[in-house]
């Protein structure tokens, strides 16, 4: 096992201000990272750097403060270029997250090139926002929405995908790791696969870049959504990546200032890629911050995040299955630091009220995925999620918490 950070996780915990305090009298433990994790000095820091010292409008000013806010804003682009290993920095697109990165896809491409008949296929996994925008864009084209089954350990089934793809499915978006379950898709497969039946692909990569190293080109992913608040960074900031000959032969997604070569009261002629994806002041502030949040990572390294919290799912999985009443929600053979779960008899948000009074935050309910809920016939779990500042520690407490409520309500 090879770990890149010398850092121990104490450490790394003092980086982030929001851990040092008392929530309900109790330490907080914060377990609700697939939501959205928290943020570590440099990042914080690099926000307030930037409002302090170079806040400008980007692209268009000729003045030093707009030099320096136009170069930190596309450094970020070259630091996300590098860190999910994109042939070119013209690929990276800025966008405020995950949601909004697949609402352009289904926009910009699939309103150009879909039409009645053909398919997309997601996963029965998928979170609200890689649902959607494709059902949007059935009911505009007439194309049709396919869904891959899974079984009762949450891993889809593979056969049945095989069996849906045909030459009509135009698009395969599928989530590499699920929020609500953390089962990790075998992604790789799944994009070769629909590839083979002359589809393109989307990965949805929210919950996992992160968790693991995510390289498009290796993937071959035709396009891949991420989020940077769940990836240590601010909200409101994400990528869309896009292979550049896809990007070219697209619509535009929103029109305004910046997306434009020329524009007269005729016509209107679109700027290069990705600028034509960027209508309007984008999310200074918040980009460059992101890339602090890179660097944050890529200075832990994959592997030490990888195994850490491979480590503390084992050991959270170990001590919650000694509760009674436990119910599991999401088994699969691969899966990332996110226990789902429910106890017979008591109900999720009971559960998670009372884990908060001991200072414990932990998501309930459907966790933005209702077909998926319906499909394991509850109406929500208790979601455990894990960053790298967690510790064995802090698992130790919440079973035993837990361990403590149960024995208390289940009478
Ligand atoms: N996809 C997955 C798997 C997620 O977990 C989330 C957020 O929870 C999203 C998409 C949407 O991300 P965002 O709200 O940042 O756009």
């Amino acid at each position: 096992m090879s770990i890149t950070t010398t850092l121990s996780i104490d450490e790394i915990r003092a980086q982030f201000p929001v851990l040092d305090q008392q929530v309900n009298g109790k330490p907080l433990i914060y377990f609700d990272n697939a939501a959205t994790s928290q943020k570590p000095k440099q990042v914080i820091d690099a926000l307030s750097h930037y409002y302090n010292r170079d806040n400008s409008n980007i692209h268009r000013g000729i003045h030093t403060l707009a030099e320096r806010a136009t170069s930190a804003y596309e450094e970020t682009r070259k630091a996300a270029q590098a860190f999910i290993n994109a042939p070119e920095a013209e690929e990276i697109v800025f966008t405020k997250g995950t949601t909004e990165g697949i609402n352009l896809v289904a926009q910009a491409y699939g309103r150009k090139f879909l039409k009645a008949g053909d398919e997309i296929i997601i996963t029965s996994m998928e979170h609200h926002s890689n649902i959607v925008p494709w059902q949007i864009l059935c009911q505009q084209t007439g194309a049709e929405l396919k869904v891959i089954p899974i079984n009762n350990r949450g891993e889809i089934i593979y056969e049945e995908y095989l069996k849906l793809l045909s030459d009509k499915t135009k698009i395969v978006s599928a989530v590499y790791i699920s929020n609500a379950l953390g089962t990790i898709n075998p992604i790789k497969e799944i994009i070769a696969d629909a590839h083979k039946a002359g589809a393109i692909t989307l990965v949805d990569a929210a919950q996992a870049a992160p968790h693991e190293k995510v390289d498009v080109k290796d993937l071959n992913c035709d396009f891949l959504a991420l989020s940077a608040h769940k990836m240590y960074g601010p909200t409101g900031v994400g990528i869309l990546y896009g292979k550049r000959l896809l990007l070219e032969k697209m619509d535009a997604y929103q029109g305004g200032g910046e997306m434009i070569s020329e524009v007269t009261f005729a016509k209107t002629t679109f700027n290069d890629i990705p600028y034509k994806f960027e209508a309007g002041t984008p999310n200074i502030g918040d980009v460059v911050a992101f890339k602090a949040a890179m660097d944050f990572m890529s200075q832990i390294g994959h592997q030490f995040l990888h195994d850490h919290e491979q480590r503390l799912l084992d050991e959270g999985t170990k001590l919650l299955s000694e509760i009674d009443g436990f119910e599991p929600i999401g088994t699969a053979e691969s899966k990332a630091s996110v226990i789902s779960f429910n106890v017979e008899n008591i109900h999720p948000f009971d559960l998670g009220m009372w884990l908060d009074a001991k200072g414990i935050a932990v998501r309930t309910g459907h966790h933005c995925t209702q077909p998926l809920m319906d499909i394991f016939q509850i109406e929500g779990t208790v979601r455990a999620s894990f960053a790298v500042y967690n510790t064995v520690d802090e698992v130790a407490y919440f079973a035993q918490a837990l361990k403590e409520i149960v024995s208390k309500f289940r009478k």
